[in-house]
């Protein structure tokens, strides 16, 4: 049940990563587009080598990230999506492409918001970091063109980093917002997955409850019928399982003697006795009253009566506690029966049935079997 849990968030982390990836490739494309637009335009000022080694960086770059993805080495990380290496790269590249814009730099600020929108889910200090990189980032080239002498319009300028400026406080405000409803869904989340847990433990006690016979700790009828007709179905062609009615003796003869309680402790002194002959694959349950179903998957004639004898034996010796019965005071009758794919379990009930009825007038103390021939 967790493996699958666990299976089903991988996916769906593995599908939220993915869609990041298209979203910055698409993103990156289109930064592309624009810097080949410049470049058409004649608004870059740089070599077209230089916008070919730009393109180069954004292509390598994002392919680097995919396979990184696909190495699984984000999956190990803190940040599953590699956003952080991202958003570095976006930055980078629009401050190089921007600053072999010349005056037309201040037209596509913009995108410097765009890159930023990726680190939207990041904590808020680690978001701060990514704009204040990216004002640095700008007011540095202003400081370039300076130091290379070209022309610079202060005015322009003071206007453009100020917008971004503002804009970028803005979008730091946003992204604590974002960040901190993320945390509260996370948070609601957890509590409903523990909701959900306390539930499914108290709906398997529950099952539990309903599927045990309180005296003797044994399954009972209802799961015994619900276990058995499962085994009979997957039951192949060849194969057989042994089901056998198990019936103590004049127990009634023992409520009378001994009294209810000490009934009790024979009823709960045979669960014992015969948990101890069983193997875990067996299936024993308590029937009704005194009355005992055994369902024995995959055996044959032989060996299924050799069980059951072992059982009456055992029983036979048997000298519950606090019970002043003394060993060899006890006995029980067995009806057994084989079951047969495409058997009808009614009928391997009422075959056993008959065969115990059998074992009683035969005197009790013994084992009856009422075969049938395999696979008829
Ligand atoms: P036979 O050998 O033919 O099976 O005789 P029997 O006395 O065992 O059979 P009968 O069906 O006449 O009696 C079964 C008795 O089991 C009657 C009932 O009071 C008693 N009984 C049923 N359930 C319980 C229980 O939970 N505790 C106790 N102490 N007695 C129970
Ligand atoms: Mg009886
Ligand atoms: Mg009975």
């Amino acid at each position: 049940m967790s493996a699958m849990r666990d299976e089903t968030d991988m996916r769906a982390l593995q599908q939220l990563v993915t869609r990041r990836f298209a979203l910055a490739s698409v993103t990156y494309g289109l930064g592309l587009v624009l810097t080949w637009v410049a470049v058409a335009g004649g608004f870059y000022q740089a070599s077209v080598a230089s916008a070919v080694a730009q393109s180069a960086l954004i292509v390598v770059s994002q392919l680097l990230f995919f396979w990184l993805f696909h190495r699984g080495v984000n999956l190990r990380s803190k940040d599953p999506s590699l956003t952080e290496p991202q958003v570095l790269v976006g930055l980078l590249w629009l401050t190089t492409f921007l600053f072999n814009l010349g005056s037309a730099r201040g037209s596509l600020l913009v995108l410097y918001l765009l890159v930023l929108m990726f680190a939207v889910f990041l904590p808020p200090k680690v978001f701060i970091r990514y704009a204040a990189l990216a004002f640095v980032s700008f007011v540095s080239m202003a400081a370039l063109d300076y130091y290379l002498q070209r022309p610079i319009e202060t005015d322009v300028f003071l206007l453009q980093a100020s917008v971004l400026l503002v804009t970028l406080i803005w979008m730091c405000l946003f992204a604590g917002h974002v960040y901190r409803l993320r945390q509260r869904m996370r948070q609601r989340r957890f509590a409903l997955q523990a909701h959900q847990d306390t539930l499914r433990g108290m709906m398997r006690q529950l099952e539990d409850l309903a599927s045990t016979d309180e005296l003797t700790g044994l399954y009972n009828r209802r799961r015994f019928l619900r276990i058995a007709e499962g085994d009979l179905n997957r039951l192949r062609k060849g194969h057989q399982s042994g089901l056998a009615l198990i019936d103590l003796d004049h127990f009634k003869r023992i409520n009378d003697i001994h009294g209810h309680a000490t009934g009790d402790r024979v009823l709960q002194a045979f669960a014992s006795v015969a948990r101890s002959c069983l193997r875990d694959d067996d299936v024993l349950a308590r029937y009704g009253g005194e009355e005992f179903v055994l369902l024995l998957p995959n055996t044959d004639a032989e060996q299924f009566t050799a069980c059951c004898e072992r059982l009456r034996e055992a029983f036979a010796n048997a000298e519950p506690e606090d019970a002043n019965i003394e060993a060899g005071h006890l006995s029980l009758s067995i009806g057994l029966t084989l079951l047969n794919a495409g058997d009808d379990l009614d009928a391997a009930l009422q075959r056993a049935d008959e065969a115990l009825y059998r074992a009683k007038r035969g005197g009790r103390n013994r084992c009856e079997p009422a075969w049938v021939t395999a696979d008829a």
